[in-house]
């Protein structure tokens, strides 16, 4: 073909041949037969055929038996439109390789002339099989991602920090968290606002969110090498910078507007785009989060009274006991000859003396003041006092006389009568274990002293 030519005309072909792309003009001779004109190499070689018989008026060849069948009648169609309507072509599709594997072809066609009254085309086509396989890919990684986390009962987030914004998926996260919930933008606000974060916890979440921003500046940038090396496989480097898995518990509002606690397991990174993304997942810890505090709370509990019991009394005092901008007074309690009410009238109605006791000790002190049942017929009483053991000792005396009144009004059918020891912080100071000591002497002195009475350490 290029014997008649002469050398400026020889060295356009060179190029047209040596191009990385596929040229080829087509001629379409009447509305069914599209008949390719002229190949460059380039068309060859992404085809794996060889320009063999160059047929009836130049012509090399019907493209149905390069296009994919399944691609020829759309792409047909197309290229006629295209023809009529002279707008430019711009399409992928499928043609078969002479190997008998598949290439995608990215096609822009125009139109160039005409011939014999037929409308010449000419085809520019790039093999993008590697672009478009990664497409499928990701495409198929996307939704198996999709379809694995459908079937978890877990909730991921993605949180991007510098857009403030959070993405869920999985989990039927629509169906817990309500819907629109999928994308959250503004989730700063939209955790203070929406009180999607219990009210109690906002504080928790806002802490984590600053921390992860803190220790996301802070973390190195990656160097000029690092960045040579993304290049060559960004996906490899993006995912290296991390700042260790973490864990924060907080409670989040249902779709029914009911608050449940929730675990967020997380990790911070660097995406490809040096954006800072938290990546994690959301667990229901509701019901064990209840279990645990129904737990702890039988657990500091008396049975008997559903007053504190010892252990947690002890703690209760021992956190007071911390706080020295106030004075504290210490109450140990004990029933007067209980075994004999015992013995007279029963456990069971001994039972009911204690109960009597522990509620009428309750109505008589503050919402804020420790009441616990620290032992068989042994009570422990805490409450504010002053700095001034003058003043101290004169409303424990009022508080003592309360009690005095109240006792003759329980209607046991038996007269009850009890012995305090009381010391206090300002006196005896703020260690647990002589603040109790000095309290434990001063009852076993109303003991001795005959009973029914109350006695302040020395
Ligand atoms: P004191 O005035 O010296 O305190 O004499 P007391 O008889 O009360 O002696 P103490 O305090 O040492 O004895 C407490 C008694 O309380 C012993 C035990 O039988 C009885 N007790 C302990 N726990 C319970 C209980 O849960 N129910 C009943 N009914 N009795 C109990
Ligand atoms: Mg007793």
């Amino acid at each position: 073909m290029a014997a008649s030519l002469d050398s400026t005309e020889t060295s356009l072909w060179s190029i047209l041949n040596n191009l990385n792309c596929g040229i080829v003009t087509m001629l379409l001779k009447d509305s069914r037969h599209p008949l390719m004109q002229w190949a460059n190499d380039g068309f060859y070689k992404l085809t794996g055929s060889s320009p063999t018989a160059v047929m009836d008026n130049s012509l090399i060849g019907d493209p149905s038996h390069v296009i994919h069948p399944d691609d020829f009648p759309w792409v047909y169609t197309a290229l006629t439109d295209h023809i009529k309507s002279k707008e430019p072509l711009d399409i992928v599709y499928r043609v078969l390789h002479k190997s008998g594997s598949v290439i995608w072809l990215h096609v822009t066609s125009s139109v160039i002339g005409e011939k014999d009254g037929s409308p010449l085309v000419i085809n520019i086509m790039e093999d993008v099989t590697a672009q478009i396989e990664l497409q499928h890919k990701m495409q198929w990684e996307r939704e198996r991602f999709k379809a694995i986390s459908a079937l978890s009962n877990e909730i991921l987030f993605e949180y991007r920090v510098d857009e403030d914004t959070i993405f869920h998926i999985g989990g039927n996260f629509e169906e817990v968290l309500g819907p629109h919930r999928a994308v959250i933008r503004n989730y700063r606000n939209f955790i203070r606002e929406e009180s999607f974060v219990c009210p109690e916890d906002v504080a928790t979440v806002e802490a984590i969110i600053s921390d992860l921003d803190d220790q996301l500046k802070a973390a190195p940038q990656p160097s000029a090498a690092a960045d040579q090396s993304s290049v060559s496989c960004p996906l490899d480097n993006s995912w290296a910078q991390q700042i260790g898995k973490r864990s924060a518990e907080f409670r989040l509002k249902m779709a029914n507007g009911e608050y449940q606690w929730y675990r967020a397991l997380y990790s911070s990174k660097t995406d490809f785009n040096g954006r800072n993304v938290v990546i994690g997942k959301l667990l229901n810890i509701h019901e064990t989060q209840l279990q645990i505090s129904r737990l702890k709370e039988r657990s500091n509990t008396d049975s008997l009274t559903s007053l504190l019991n010892r252990g947690a009394a002890e703690e209760a005092v021992r956190l007071r006991l911390k706080d020295h901008s106030v004075g504290w007074i210490l109450f140990l309690i004990d029933i007067d000859e209980f075994k004999v009410i015992n013995d007279t009238y029963g456990h069971l109605r001994g039972d009911e003396a204690i109960k009597a006791l522990a509620a009428c000790l309750r109505q008589n002190c503050r919402q804020e003041d420790i009441v616990a049942r620290i032992g068989g017929d042994e009570f422990l009483i805490m409450m504010q006092g002053t700095f001034s053991p003058e003043l101290t000792r004169q409303s424990a005396y009022s508080f003592w006389e309360r009690l005095q009144e109240s006792l003759t009004q329980l209607g046991l059918g038996f007269s009850l009568t009890i012995s305090a020891g009381a010391a206090l912080t300002s006196q005896h100071g703020s260690v647990y274990a002589l603040l109790f000591d000095s309290a434990d002497e001063a009852l076993y002195i109303s003991k001795r002293c005959g009973r029914n009475c109350l006695t302040f350490a020395r």
